[in-house]
């Protein structure tokens, strides 16, 4: 998989790749993350890239062309299967969006700044409009890094034991049950003696009743969907 994100502030990017699993994933050639800085296709001697609202009103809004160029350049290289804007009043992503994109090849993330794109952006080359929650962030960088972590974890061959990805919370409209590690009692706090039992089949059975438990509790909407 091919992830081409687009910023002006394109070193607001650089820790969220350089670590973990991400790191890994791109050292493995499981993914190549290309990071764009827009000001590089910018026309003015400054590097302008965004300019004043018409109509007025607070808040500077990015230009179209730098942005133009910028995507066309890319699909002019290769074919995208999607290019996606992350704003607040795009679709909120859950795990279902993250499972489906996992599977493609290629994607564009624009990363939005100040008052956002012109609109006309967002009618001539997006494809798909993310949000990452019901808030306002500062820029797109930080939910570009949080989309694309949700889904490179999920390509194959980027977890050590590629199971462990479907036992986390939502893939199955659940969330997950407790986990506990060594030692098995900690002053006087004891681990669930069926854990260290070794009977795989009950542990599964308790794992999925806690699951069930936890997402009644928590999240009784999930149940329902
Ligand atoms: N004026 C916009 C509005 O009210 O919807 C907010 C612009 S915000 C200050 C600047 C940029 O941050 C957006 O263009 C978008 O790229 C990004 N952003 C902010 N909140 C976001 C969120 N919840 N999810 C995804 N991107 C977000």
């Amino acid at each position: 998989m091919r992830i081409d994100i687009i910023t002006c502030l394109p070193k607001l990017l650089e820790s969220p790749f350089s670590h973990s699993i991400l790191e890994r994933a791109q050292k493995k050639g499981l993914v190549e993350v290309v990071v764009h800085d827009l000001r590089a296709y910018a026309t003015t001697k400054s590097r302008q890239i965004d300019d004043y609202a018409f109509g007025g009103g607070a808040g500077m809004v990015m230009m179209i062309e730098p942005i133009d160029k910028c995507i066309s350049a890319l699909q002019s290289e290769r074919k995208y299967d999607d290019v996606i804007y992350l704003t607040p009043d795009g679709a909120t992503l859950n795990q279902q969006m993250a499972n489906r994109m996992s599977l493609q090849k290629n994607l564009i993330m624009l990363c939005g700044h100040y008052k956002g794109v012109d609109e006309r952006v967002r009618e001539k080359f997006i494809t798909k409009e993310v949000s990452i929650g019901d808030y306002v962030l500062s820029g797109g960088e930080l939910a570009a890094a949080v989309l694309s972590d949700a889904i490179i974890r999920l390509l194959p061959g980027v977890l050590s034991d590629e199971t462990s990805a479907l036992t986390d919370s939502f893939q199955d409209h659940m969330l997950a049950p407790p986990v506990y590690t060594r030692p098995a009692e900690y002053k006087g706090l004891k681990v669930p003696e069926i854990l260290t039992s070794g009977h795989a089949g009950k542990i599964e059975e308790w794992r999925y009743e806690k699951a069930m438990e936890r997402t009644a509790e928590r999240r009784p909407d999930l149940l329902k969907n």
